[in-house]
Protein backbone atom coordinates (compact mmCIF):
# COMPACT_ATOMS: atom_id res chain seq x y z
CA UNK A 1 0.00 0.00 0.00
CA UNK A 2 1.36 3.20 -0.76
CA UNK A 3 -0.68 6.22 0.63
CA UNK A 4 1.91 8.48 0.92
CA UNK A 5 1.78 10.01 -2.87
CA UNK A 6 -1.98 10.25 -3.22
CA UNK A 7 -2.66 11.78 -0.36
CA UNK A 8 0.27 14.39 -0.84
CA UNK A 9 -1.29 14.77 -4.72
CA UNK A 10 -4.39 15.25 -3.47
CA UNK A 11 -3.72 17.77 -0.70
CA UNK A 12 -1.97 19.99 -3.47
CA UNK A 13 -3.55 18.84 -6.52
CA UNK A 14 -4.50 22.50 -7.75
CA UNK A 15 -0.73 23.01 -8.54
CA UNK A 16 0.65 19.42 -9.24
CA UNK A 17 2.66 17.95 -6.74
CA UNK A 18 4.18 15.04 -8.37
CA UNK A 19 7.67 16.28 -7.32
CA UNK A 20 6.85 16.64 -3.68
CA UNK A 21 5.07 13.19 -3.84
CA UNK A 22 7.83 11.42 -5.03
CA UNK A 23 10.34 13.16 -2.37
CA UNK A 24 8.09 12.00 0.60
CA UNK A 25 7.55 8.91 -1.02
CA UNK A 26 11.41 8.52 -0.63
CA UNK A 27 11.34 9.98 3.28
CA UNK A 28 8.41 7.10 3.93
CA UNK A 29 10.36 4.39 2.71
CA UNK A 30 13.18 5.03 4.68
CA UNK A 31 11.49 5.78 7.62
CA UNK A 32 11.99 8.98 8.28
CA UNK A 33 9.50 11.29 10.74
CA UNK A 34 8.62 13.52 7.65
CA UNK A 35 5.61 15.65 7.30
CA UNK A 36 4.46 18.30 4.04
CA UNK A 37 2.94 21.14 5.47
CA UNK A 38 0.38 23.37 3.03
CA UNK A 39 1.11 26.77 4.63
CA UNK A 40 -1.98 27.82 2.35
CA UNK A 41 -4.48 25.94 3.55
CA UNK A 42 -2.42 25.97 7.14
CA UNK A 43 -3.03 22.11 7.96
CA UNK A 44 -0.64 19.63 7.28
CA UNK A 45 -0.96 17.82 4.09
CA UNK A 46 0.59 14.45 4.91
CA UNK A 47 2.52 12.55 7.57
CA UNK A 48 4.64 9.59 7.19
CA UNK A 49 4.62 6.50 9.46
CA UNK A 50 7.83 7.71 11.27
CA UNK A 51 5.82 10.68 12.01
CA UNK A 52 2.76 9.06 13.12
CA UNK A 53 5.35 7.20 15.73
CA UNK A 54 6.68 10.23 16.53
CA UNK A 55 3.74 12.54 17.11
CA UNK A 56 0.62 10.08 16.69
CA UNK A 57 -1.86 13.21 17.40
CA UNK A 58 -0.23 15.31 14.40
CA UNK A 59 -1.23 13.12 11.43
CA UNK A 60 -2.75 14.74 8.30
CA UNK A 61 -5.54 16.98 8.37
CA UNK A 62 -3.44 18.57 11.66
CA UNK A 63 -4.40 22.50 11.83
CA UNK A 64 -0.50 24.52 11.65
CA UNK A 65 -1.63 25.93 14.56
CA UNK A 66 -1.50 22.81 16.97
CA UNK A 67 1.57 22.08 15.54
CA UNK A 68 3.40 25.09 15.75
CA UNK A 69 1.93 25.01 19.15
CA UNK A 70 3.78 21.47 19.92
CA UNK A 71 6.55 22.29 17.67
CA UNK A 72 7.88 25.81 19.80
CA UNK A 73 10.41 27.51 16.77
CA UNK A 74 8.14 26.28 13.70
CA UNK A 75 5.92 29.16 13.48
CA UNK A 76 8.60 31.71 13.27
CA UNK A 77 10.59 29.63 11.28
CA UNK A 78 7.71 29.23 8.56
CA UNK A 79 6.75 33.07 8.64
CA UNK A 80 10.83 33.75 8.50
CA UNK A 81 11.36 36.19 4.72
CA UNK A 82 13.16 33.88 2.01
CA UNK A 83 17.01 33.91 1.98
CA UNK A 84 18.37 36.61 -0.71
CA UNK A 85 20.14 34.07 -2.77
CA UNK A 86 18.58 31.72 -5.04
CA UNK A 87 21.10 29.06 -3.45
CA UNK A 88 20.52 29.84 -0.17
CA UNK A 89 16.48 30.09 -1.02
CA UNK A 90 16.56 26.67 -2.20
CA UNK A 91 18.46 24.58 0.61
CA UNK A 92 16.94 23.26 3.75
CA UNK A 93 16.87 25.20 6.54
CA UNK A 94 18.18 23.59 9.71
CA UNK A 95 16.42 24.19 12.91
CA UNK A 96 16.43 22.80 16.67
CA UNK A 97 12.66 22.89 17.88
CA UNK A 98 10.57 22.03 20.98
CA UNK A 99 10.55 23.71 24.80
CA UNK A 100 13.84 21.58 25.47
CA UNK A 101 14.97 21.93 22.21
CA UNK A 102 14.40 17.59 21.59
CA UNK A 103 13.58 18.14 17.79
CA UNK A 104 16.61 18.60 15.38
CA UNK A 105 14.24 19.39 12.21
CA UNK A 106 14.96 20.34 8.49
CA UNK A 107 12.53 22.52 7.07
CA UNK A 108 12.57 22.53 2.70
CA UNK A 109 11.84 25.30 0.91
CA UNK A 110 8.60 25.52 -0.26
CA UNK A 111 8.64 23.00 -3.22
CA UNK A 112 5.60 22.27 -6.16
CA UNK A 113 2.12 23.58 -5.01
CA UNK A 114 3.75 25.65 -2.07
CA UNK A 115 4.08 22.81 0.16
CA UNK A 116 6.74 22.76 2.92
CA UNK A 117 8.44 19.21 3.65
CA UNK A 118 9.82 19.23 7.22
CA UNK A 119 11.55 16.28 8.96
CA UNK A 120 12.16 15.74 12.20
CA UNK A 121 14.39 13.56 14.67
CA UNK A 122 14.14 13.19 18.37
CA UNK A 123 17.26 14.34 19.92
CA UNK A 124 16.69 12.61 22.57
CA UNK A 125 16.77 9.38 21.05
CA UNK A 126 20.33 10.37 19.98
CA UNK A 127 21.51 11.24 23.28
CA UNK A 128 20.31 7.61 24.86
CA UNK A 129 22.06 6.13 21.57
CA UNK A 130 24.86 7.94 22.53
CA UNK A 131 24.59 7.07 25.70
CA UNK A 132 24.55 3.33 25.46
CA UNK A 133 26.97 3.23 23.31
CA UNK A 134 29.37 4.81 26.32
CA UNK A 135 27.76 2.42 28.96
CA UNK A 136 28.57 -0.67 26.44
CA UNK A 137 32.01 0.78 26.05
CA UNK A 138 32.38 1.36 29.63
CA UNK A 139 31.67 -2.21 30.46
CA UNK A 140 33.75 -3.32 28.05
CA UNK A 141 36.38 -1.81 29.71
CA UNK A 142 35.58 -2.91 33.04
CA UNK A 143 35.28 -6.20 31.95
CA UNK A 144 38.67 -6.51 30.18
CA UNK A 145 40.02 -4.60 33.28
CA UNK A 146 38.47 -7.38 35.86
CA UNK A 147 39.94 -10.30 33.06
CA UNK A 148 43.54 -9.09 32.93
CA UNK A 149 43.57 -8.77 36.56
CA UNK A 150 42.05 -11.82 37.23
CA UNK A 151 44.59 -13.79 35.11
CA UNK A 152 47.64 -11.81 36.87
CA UNK A 153 46.10 -13.02 40.08
CA UNK A 154 45.43 -16.37 39.60
CA UNK A 155 49.03 -16.04 38.08
CA UNK A 156 50.60 -14.18 41.32
CA UNK A 157 48.37 -16.64 43.82
CA UNK A 158 49.97 -20.04 42.29
CA UNK A 159 53.58 -18.57 42.87
CA UNK A 160 53.49 -16.93 45.62
CA UNK A 161 51.07 -19.28 47.99
CA UNK A 162 54.03 -21.91 48.50
CA UNK A 163 56.50 -19.48 50.06
CA UNK A 164 53.92 -17.01 52.50
CA UNK A 165 53.21 -20.64 53.71
CA UNK A 166 56.64 -21.25 54.18
CA UNK A 167 57.30 -18.23 55.23
CA UNK A 168 54.52 -18.45 58.41
CA UNK A 169 55.68 -22.32 59.00
CA UNK A 170 59.66 -21.62 59.53
CA UNK A 171 58.54 -18.27 61.69
CA UNK A 172 56.21 -20.28 64.20
CA UNK A 173 58.94 -23.20 64.65
CA UNK A 174 61.33 -20.28 65.07
CA UNK A 175 58.94 -18.57 67.63
CA UNK A 176 58.48 -21.75 69.49
CA UNK A 177 62.15 -23.28 69.46
CA UNK A 178 63.17 -19.84 70.85
CA UNK A 179 61.46 -19.77 73.31
CA UNK A 180 62.21 -23.34 74.57
CA UNK A 181 65.94 -22.36 74.47
CA UNK A 182 65.22 -19.35 76.37
CA UNK A 183 63.95 -21.86 78.83
CA UNK A 184 60.20 -20.44 78.08
CA UNK A 185 60.81 -17.01 78.90
CA UNK A 186 61.05 -15.51 75.37
CA UNK A 187 62.15 -11.72 75.27
CA UNK A 188 58.67 -9.58 74.50
CA UNK A 189 60.19 -7.20 72.15
CA UNK A 190 61.58 -10.31 70.15
CA UNK A 191 58.21 -12.08 71.20
CA UNK A 192 56.49 -9.25 69.71
CA UNK A 193 58.60 -9.08 66.18
CA UNK A 194 57.85 -12.46 65.23
CA UNK A 195 54.03 -12.08 66.28
CA UNK A 196 54.06 -9.34 63.61
CA UNK A 197 56.56 -11.14 60.60
CA UNK A 198 53.83 -14.20 61.56
CA UNK A 199 50.72 -11.68 61.22
CA UNK A 200 51.77 -10.20 57.96
CA UNK A 201 52.28 -13.59 56.22
CA UNK A 202 48.80 -14.71 57.61
CA UNK A 203 47.56 -11.38 55.87
CA UNK A 204 49.35 -12.49 52.77
CA UNK A 205 48.17 -16.12 52.55
CA UNK A 206 44.04 -14.56 53.33
CA UNK A 207 44.92 -12.61 50.26
CA UNK A 208 46.06 -14.49 48.20
CA UNK A 209 43.42 -17.18 49.27
CA UNK A 210 40.67 -14.31 48.72
CA UNK A 211 42.06 -14.21 45.16
CA UNK A 212 42.62 -17.83 44.36
CA UNK A 213 38.44 -17.81 45.23
CA UNK A 214 37.73 -14.59 43.60
CA UNK A 215 39.37 -15.38 40.51
CA UNK A 216 37.05 -18.78 40.23
CA UNK A 217 34.03 -17.05 41.11
CA UNK A 218 35.08 -13.26 39.91
CA UNK A 219 32.67 -11.99 42.73
CA UNK A 220 33.46 -10.68 46.04
CA UNK A 221 32.02 -11.22 49.42
CA UNK A 222 29.50 -9.73 50.09
CA UNK A 223 28.72 -9.02 54.18
CA UNK A 224 27.94 -6.11 56.03
CA UNK A 225 31.45 -4.37 57.82
CA UNK A 226 32.38 -1.35 59.45
CA UNK A 227 35.10 1.17 57.85
CA UNK A 228 36.13 2.67 60.50
CA UNK A 229 37.33 -1.03 62.20
CA UNK A 230 38.79 -1.98 58.87
CA UNK A 231 40.58 1.08 58.38
CA UNK A 232 41.81 1.19 62.19
CA UNK A 233 43.09 -3.24 61.48
CA UNK A 234 44.82 -1.65 58.19
CA UNK A 235 47.00 1.06 59.94
CA UNK A 236 47.78 -1.54 62.93
CA UNK A 237 49.21 -3.39 60.08
CA UNK A 238 51.31 -0.75 58.78
CA UNK A 239 52.51 0.77 62.42
CA UNK A 240 56.41 -0.72 61.72
CA UNK A 241 56.61 1.12 58.10
CA UNK A 242 55.18 4.13 59.76
CA UNK A 243 57.81 4.20 61.99
CA UNK A 244 60.19 3.55 60.13
CA UNK A 245 59.17 6.25 57.34
CA UNK A 246 59.45 8.43 60.38
CA UNK A 247 55.61 9.01 59.58
CA UNK A 248 52.91 10.92 61.33
CA UNK A 249 49.46 8.84 61.24
CA UNK A 250 46.51 11.23 61.18
CA UNK A 251 43.53 9.67 61.40
CA UNK A 252 40.20 11.60 61.31
CA UNK A 253 37.15 8.94 61.66
CA UNK A 254 33.88 9.97 61.99
CA UNK A 255 32.00 8.54 65.58
CA UNK A 256 29.93 5.58 65.39
CA UNK A 257 29.65 2.72 62.93
CA UNK A 258 30.55 3.48 59.21
CA UNK A 259 28.78 0.40 56.95
CA UNK A 260 29.61 -0.98 54.26
CA UNK A 261 28.76 -3.91 52.60
CA UNK A 262 31.60 -6.10 50.40
CA UNK A 263 34.47 -8.37 51.05
CA UNK A 264 36.36 -7.32 54.18
CA UNK A 265 40.27 -9.16 52.84
CA UNK A 266 39.76 -7.08 48.98
CA UNK A 267 38.67 -3.66 50.68
CA UNK A 268 41.88 -3.49 53.58
CA UNK A 269 43.62 -4.97 50.32
CA UNK A 270 42.78 -1.58 48.79
CA UNK A 271 43.54 0.63 52.33
CA UNK A 272 47.04 -1.25 52.62
CA UNK A 273 47.93 -0.99 49.01
CA UNK A 274 46.98 2.81 49.23
CA UNK A 275 48.83 3.59 52.40
CA UNK A 276 51.82 1.41 51.11
CA UNK A 277 52.04 3.87 47.86
CA UNK A 278 51.91 7.02 50.24
CA UNK A 279 54.37 5.94 52.43
CA UNK A 280 57.00 5.31 49.08
CA UNK A 281 56.18 8.86 47.90
CA UNK A 282 57.43 10.13 51.36
CA UNK A 283 60.44 7.91 51.27
CA UNK A 284 60.62 9.17 47.62
CA UNK A 285 61.28 12.90 48.83
CA UNK A 286 61.09 13.38 52.48
CA UNK A 287 59.11 16.43 53.87
CA UNK A 288 60.43 17.93 57.17
CA UNK A 289 57.09 16.43 58.86
CA UNK A 290 56.59 13.23 57.11
CA UNK A 291 52.21 12.43 57.40
CA UNK A 292 49.64 10.16 56.40
CA UNK A 293 46.58 11.09 56.88
CA UNK A 294 42.90 8.18 56.65
CA UNK A 295 39.77 10.40 56.79
CA UNK A 296 36.47 8.87 56.12
CA UNK A 297 33.76 11.44 55.23
CA UNK A 298 29.87 10.68 55.27
CA UNK A 299 28.10 12.17 52.51
CA UNK A 300 24.64 11.28 51.28
CA UNK A 301 23.95 7.58 50.19
CA UNK A 302 28.24 7.43 50.15
CA UNK A 303 31.36 6.75 52.48
CA UNK A 304 34.94 8.68 51.17
CA UNK A 305 37.40 7.33 52.16
CA UNK A 306 41.02 9.56 51.82
CA UNK A 307 44.49 8.44 52.14
CA UNK A 308 46.77 11.55 51.95
CA UNK A 309 50.20 12.08 52.15
CA UNK A 310 52.54 15.06 51.48
CA UNK A 311 55.44 13.29 50.19
CA UNK A 312 56.95 13.86 46.25
CA UNK A 313 53.28 13.97 44.85
CA UNK A 314 52.25 13.21 40.85
CA UNK A 315 54.10 15.13 37.73
CA UNK A 316 52.02 15.19 34.99
CA UNK A 317 53.57 12.24 32.76
CA UNK A 318 53.22 9.85 36.57
CA UNK A 319 49.60 10.93 36.61
CA UNK A 320 48.61 9.58 32.98
CA UNK A 321 50.44 6.58 32.93
CA UNK A 322 49.10 6.06 36.84
CA UNK A 323 46.28 3.18 36.35
CA UNK A 324 48.24 1.53 33.11
CA UNK A 325 49.14 -1.77 34.34
CA UNK A 326 52.82 -2.40 34.82
CA UNK A 327 53.81 1.64 34.89
CA UNK A 328 55.66 2.32 37.82
CA UNK A 329 57.93 4.88 38.68
CA UNK A 330 59.62 2.93 41.73
CA UNK A 331 62.93 0.30 40.72
CA UNK A 332 61.08 -2.30 42.03
CA UNK A 333 57.51 -1.57 41.16
CA UNK A 334 54.97 -3.32 39.63
CA UNK A 335 52.86 -0.80 39.00
CA UNK A 336 49.80 -2.89 39.16
CA UNK A 337 48.42 -2.18 42.74
CA UNK A 338 46.12 0.79 41.53
CA UNK A 339 44.89 -1.30 38.75
CA UNK A 340 43.75 -3.66 40.99
CA UNK A 341 42.39 -1.44 44.02
CA UNK A 342 40.44 -0.06 41.05
CA UNK A 343 39.04 -3.58 40.30
CA UNK A 344 38.33 -4.18 43.82
CA UNK A 345 36.81 -0.94 44.27
CA UNK A 346 34.96 -1.12 40.65
CA UNK A 347 33.27 -4.83 42.12
CA UNK A 348 31.66 -2.78 45.09
CA UNK A 349 30.08 -0.42 42.82
CA UNK A 350 32.42 2.24 44.04
CA UNK A 351 34.84 4.40 42.46
CA UNK A 352 38.97 5.06 43.25
CA UNK A 353 40.32 8.89 42.09
CA UNK A 354 42.80 11.22 43.50
CA UNK A 355 43.72 14.62 43.17
CA UNK A 356 46.99 16.82 43.60
CA UNK A 357 47.28 18.62 47.47
CA UNK A 358 47.53 22.12 47.19
CA UNK A 359 50.59 22.37 49.29
CA UNK A 360 52.12 19.18 48.68
CA UNK A 361 51.58 15.45 48.30
CA UNK A 362 48.92 12.95 46.76
CA UNK A 363 45.10 12.43 48.15
CA UNK A 364 43.61 9.02 46.67
CA UNK A 365 39.99 8.63 47.31
CA UNK A 366 37.71 5.57 47.87
CA UNK A 367 33.73 6.14 47.28
CA UNK A 368 31.79 3.18 48.37
CA UNK A 369 27.60 2.82 48.96
CA UNK A 370 26.67 3.27 52.14
CA UNK A 371 25.46 -0.46 53.42
CA UNK A 372 21.91 -0.24 54.34
CA UNK A 373 20.02 -1.02 57.60
CA UNK A 374 18.94 -4.33 56.18
CA UNK A 375 22.11 -5.76 54.88
CA UNK A 376 23.36 -8.67 56.65
CA UNK A 377 26.07 -8.42 59.79
CA UNK A 378 29.81 -9.47 59.18
CA UNK A 379 30.73 -12.78 60.54
P1 LIG B 1 53.71 0.37 42.04
O1 LIG B 1 53.53 0.83 43.43
O2 LIG B 1 54.10 -1.00 41.96
O3 LIG B 1 54.58 1.26 41.24
P2 LIG B 1 50.97 1.20 41.65
O4 LIG B 1 49.95 0.82 40.69
O5 LIG B 1 50.67 1.03 43.08
O6 LIG B 1 52.28 0.40 41.31
O7 LIG B 1 51.32 2.73 41.39
C1 LIG B 1 51.71 3.15 40.11
C2 LIG B 1 52.48 4.43 40.19
O8 LIG B 1 51.65 5.47 40.67
C3 LIG B 1 53.65 4.40 41.14
O9 LIG B 1 54.81 3.83 40.56
C4 LIG B 1 53.82 5.87 41.47
O10 LIG B 1 54.58 6.52 40.46
C5 LIG B 1 52.41 6.43 41.38
N1 LIG B 1 51.81 6.63 42.72
C6 LIG B 1 50.92 5.85 43.33
N2 LIG B 1 50.56 6.35 44.52
C7 LIG B 1 51.25 7.50 44.68
C8 LIG B 1 51.35 8.51 45.72
N3 LIG B 1 50.62 8.44 46.85
N4 LIG B 1 52.16 9.56 45.51
C9 LIG B 1 52.91 9.66 44.37
N5 LIG B 1 52.87 8.75 43.35
C10 LIG B 1 52.06 7.70 43.51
Amino acid sequence: MNAVPDALEAAAAPAGTAGAARAAAAFAALGDAVAALDAGRRRVAWASPGWLRLLPALGEGTPLVDLEHALPGLAAALRAQPAATPAAAAAAQRLVLGDAQEWQAELSAPVEGGLRLLRLADRREQGRALQRQLDAREQLLFTSRVLSVGEMATTLAHEINQPIGACANLLRGLRSRLARRASGRLQEAEAQALDRAIDQAMFAARIVARIREFTHSHQPRRARLDLNRLLRASAALLDWDLQRSNARLELALPDGEAPVCGDEVMLQQVVVNLMRNALDALRTDPPPQPRLALRLLRHHGELELQVSDNGCGLDDEAQARLFVPFASTKPSGMGIGLSICRSFIELHQGRLWFSRNPERGTTFHVGLPRAAQADAPSR
